[in-house]
């Protein structure tokens, strides 16, 4: 059977991704005419999606009642349709419901958040793109959620584990079975102890992100995940952040180097790339240098912390470094490292209490996604308390509130507003 690219305009023979080319049957007559869409579930199963999404799809576009039976695998749009007709549909269906809406990659896993979006989770670079959440598909998607598991894709059932290679969220290789186990691990009941309790939701959610997580860390996403981040521009893996990045991968525990990098040369290499004071080498510096054990190696660096962290901006990338650490790449420092960093961080005095307190009730998606930011505030919790009463405790010691503006004046920061829109209150925590 005929074989096409997935992306239909990317003419290179080479391309990876490949599916079968769409086949039609039309059956019955006068007002019972249907086509029948024979390798529905071969073209599904090439994109990780189920079949009965690219076949709603059609019948979306065209208006048309469509139906479905796994079991026999046969999947129907009424009415007569030619092929290049629904081939031009599924290249739209591609493009709106597989491609990353970045890079364009169809290694792309369907998520629904828990307020109900429709996200597109790139596996080549990281980023989550939304769907049209008015097309008539993303109802039914919402309705009918992918499967979790290739063992529950109804239509991809006859193909048993074989497709573990095609990428999709449902693959359930060894490395998905290894992962999961160790994601389970994690401790959900002291998250919710954490947090005050109660919610089951959450816990249930926590554990499929950071699934999620350790499947990108594993597959060695996580250097391009490093830099991406504020300036677009600056996400270059040969920019000085991209190789200050790779640099502390290479140097930290458990590193290529085999050995770790002392504080100084730390400091010396952001130096030497010219980016010591840039506030976005911060946020390397903290994704790149530290592992799940965050809270005992910032001790070991605070030296450097400590000179590279000069202003409320150069605080805020500081955190956004502990986002990500935390949210994406390490979500075991989660609940319990999270707070332990940050007291960290506030004991070698690189945070002021004012400007964490606004972080930790100001959810952003500068960094990470908005859940995740959620998660990695309500981990900080029982450091914010006990800064609050540390606060009430000595109420009349803190004269170095007034020092941040004048340093971020300093740093000649054009800081106002540059990223005050995409911070929302912290209301529905
Ligand atoms: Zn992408």
């Amino acid at each position: 059977m005929a074989v096409v690219n997935i992306r239909r305009d990317v003419e290179d023979k080479f391309y990876r991704y490949r599916m079968p080319l769409l086949q039609t049957k039309i059956e019955g007559r006068g007002n019972g005419i249907k086509t029948v869409i024979p390798n529905m579930s071969e073209i599904a199963r090439s994109l990780s999606r189920p079949p009965t999404y690219p076949t709603k799809f059609f019948g979306c576009e065209l208006g048309a009642q469509t139906s479905f039976d796994d079991k026999t695998d046969r999947y129907i749009v009424n009415g007569a349709h030619e092929a290049p007709r629904l081939r031009e549909l599924l290249d739209g269906f591609i493009d709106k419901f597989v491609l990353c809406g970045s890079c364009k990659n169809p290694e792309t896993a369907l998520k629904i958040t828990k307020d109900g979006d429709v996200l597109r989770d790139c596996k080549a670079c990281g980023k989550r793109t939304g769907v049209d959440m008015k097309h008539k598909l993303t109802t039914f998607i919402i309705k009918h959620p992918p499967p979790k598991k290739a063992k529950g894709t109804k239509g991809a059932g006859k193909a048993g584990g074989q497709d573990a290679g095609d990428g999709g969220d449902g693959s359930d290789d060894e490395l998905t079975k290894r992962i999961k186990a160790e994601a389970a691990d994690i401790p959900t009941a002291e998250q919710r102890a954490a947090n005050g309790g109660g919610d089951d939701d959450w816990s249930v959610d926590t554990s499929e992100e950071a699934v999620a997580a350790r499947v990108k860390a594993l597959e060695g996403n996580m250097k391009t995940s490093l830099v991406l981040g504020d300036d677009e521009d600056e996400e270059d893996e040969e920019s000085p952040y991209g190789i200050f990045g790779q640099w502390l991968l290479d140097n930290r525990k458990g590193g290529e180097e085999g050995r770790e990098a002392t504080p100084a040369e730390v400091y010396k290499k952001a130096q030497e790339l010219g980016i010591d004071k840039k506030h976005k080498a911060v946020q390397v510096l903290f994704q790149g240098l530290f592992t799940e054990d965050a809270p005992q190696e910032i001790e070991k660096y605070a030296a450097v912390l400590v000179k590279m962290v000069t202003s409320e901006k150069h605080q805020k990338s500081l955190l956004g470094g502990l986002e990500r650490l935390a949210g994406v790449q390490y979500p075991s420092l989660v609940p319990n490292g999270v707070p332990k960093m940050l007291m960290q961080l506030y004991q070698i005095d690189v945070l002021d209490e004012e400007f964490v307190k606004s972080w930790g009730t100001h959810v952003s998606k500068k960094y990470v996604d908005k859940d995740t930011s959620k998660k990695v505030r309500r981990a900080a919790a029982p450091f914010l308390e006990w800064l609050d009463q540390a606060e009430s405790d000595d109420d009349d010691d803190d004269d170095d509130d007034e020092d941040t503006e004048g340093e971020a004046k300093a740093n000649g920061a054009k800081k106002a507003g540059d990223d005050a829109d995409d911070d929302s209150d912290l209301d529905d925590l």
